[in-house]
Formats: C-alpha cells, structure tokens, sequence
C-alpha cells in the first residue's frame, strides 16, 4: 500500500494506492485502506484542518492498479464557493493525466490510532463530524422504506444496492447501509467489508465493461446531498462511455443537471439490473444475503 500526496488536486489531498487491480484486492488490504482512511480524516478532525472530505476511485479492467483518492474541503462560506471548489477539484479528478500523480511525501497513518481510540476522542470525533453533516439536506431518502422498496436491486446482511434515481452513467448503483449512518466516519468495518464485496461483485457482472468509478462523499461542501453514507458506482461501459461519464459528471453539479428516471424508466431500470446481478451479488456476501422476490 503506498500513501502520496497529490496536491495538485487540492492543498492536502492523498492517495492509497495498490499495484493490483480493484477486484483482485484482498479483505485485508481493503481492512487496511478502511483504517487508514479512518485515521486520516479523524486526525483532519481533530487538528481542525477539514471536517469533509470525497474518496473517489477508478477502476480499469485493464489496470493493475487501484487508488482511492482522498480530497479534502474546507468550509465554504458561500454556495457560490462552494460550487466552484466542486466543478475544480472534480475537473482535476477526472481529467488529470496519470503522470501527474507523482507522490511528493510518504506519510504513514499508523492503525493503532484507529484501533484504540480514547472514548473521549471517538465523541468528539463524531460531534464534529455531527457538524460537518448537519448542513445536509434534512431529507434522508435511505431511511424511508417506500423508496427503498422502489430502488432495491439487491439485500445484502448490512446494505442494500439500490439503482440510482438520477443515473450518471449506463448502470449507477449505490451501496446504502441498512442502519442509519450519517457519514463515513460513523460506518462499521462489517459494514464496508460488505461494500467491497459487493462493489467487486457489481464490476464482475459486467466482464465486457470498461470500469467504473467508485466514490462517497461526507459534508455538504464535499458534494453530500442525502444525509446517510453511500458508495456510488458508476459503470462506465467503453472509452468513449468514460469521456460522456465524466462531462456528465461535470454536468450534474449544475442545478437541474441530473435528471431523474420517471417511475416507470426506473421500473424496466431496476429489474433489468436485478436480472443481471442477484446471482453474482448473492456469491458475494458472507451469509449469502438475502434475495428479493420478485
Ligand atoms: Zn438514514
């Protein structure tokens, strides 16, 4: 695992990388990634530098390589600001050549820190990180069971794959812990292992596609819409497909940029991602999850 800064996508912005490719990534390795991530933005917390942050992700059937880049933000003051610190750092994400990525430090986030943690700390962590989200839209669509039930793909044991109403690109999956979790900083290490597996499964049902992107996103500022956790997986399906996923991207940020599936589109939507992925999605999970009846 090697840990870099990438400051010319944003003053302290880092990134985790492995030389294997996303579906090749071992439990441990993501277990590794998880508390190292922890550990990074809870001592952003705690030195009062950033209380939000995005980890976005690309992966390339043809890449032996993954990174999660992790971008902080700081509070804007404006929405204003805050659209334009957005529409940059996502401009740089997506367009930035490989070869800038050069790492300039080596810093090692040591797990103990994650692994014992002072009660006192963890509160104070998780009020900042009450402060960070409370901005957030006070609608939270992943608690309420009606729009579960509209947008589920696929039950796992702690999280459901729900189709997303507003897609970016061809297939746009969001992983959702089952129990309420309102940023990344509050998710069990149960709950993300299963989001991996999950991602995994997600990317191996689609064998002919180019990849993906993969990214979550805690506090207003850093782009968080709804107030509990998600991944997002975009499916980019060819070359062409990644450029037309990434100015939708771009687009989205607009306001009215991304529209929504009408019922009925993302009626044919779900079912025809349930048909595609129960059985790969079931292979996945520990206990083998449990299948929706449809
Ligand atoms: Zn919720």
């Amino acid at each position: 695992m090697i840990i870099s800064s990438i400051g010319h996508v944003g003053a302290d912005a880092q990134e985790i990388a492995i030389e294997k490719n996303y579906t090749k990534w071992t439990q441990e390795e993501h277990e590794m990634t998880f508390n190292t991530l922890k550990a990074m933005t809870r001592q952003w917390q705690q030195s009062q530098s950033y209380r939000q942050y995005v980890v976005v992700g690309k992966y390339v059937r043809t890449e032996e390589r993954f990174s999660w880049k992790i971008i902080p933000f700081t509070d804007a003051t404006n929405p204003l600001k805050r659209f334009w610190k957005q529409v940059i750092v996502s401009w740089k994400v997506l367009f930035s050549k490989r070869e800038q990525l050069a790492p300039k430090k080596m810093q090692d986030y040591t797990i103990e820190s994650t692994q014992t943690p002072l009660q006192s700390r963890e509160e104070s962590a998780a009020l900042l990180y009450q402060s960070a989200t409370s901005s957030v839209s006070e609608i939270d669509p992943f608690c309420q069971q009606e729009i579960i039930e509209k947008q589920q793909i696929f039950s796992g044991d702690y999280n459901h794959v729900l189709c997303d109403i507003a897609p970016i690109g061809a297939d746009h999956l969001l992983i959702v812990p089952k129990k309420h979790k309102t940023d990344f900083a509050q998710l069990s290490l149960e709950e993300y292992g299963e989001v991996t597996s999950l991602v995994k499964a997600v990317i191996q049902a689609h064998p002919e596609y180019y990849g993906c992107y993969l990214l979550h996103k805690t506090g207003k500022d850093a782009g968080q819409s709804v107030p509990h956790w998600h991944m997002h997986v975009v499916m980019i399906e060819d070359k062409r497909g990644d450029l037309l996923t990434k100015l939708r991207f771009l687009k989205g940020m607009l306001p009215f940029g991304r529209p929504r599936l009408s019922d009925s589109a993302l009626r044919i939507k779900v079912e025809k991602l349930k048909t595609r992925l129960s059985s790969p999605l079931i292979q996945e999970t520990p206990m083998g999850g449990k299948q929706i009846h449809f």
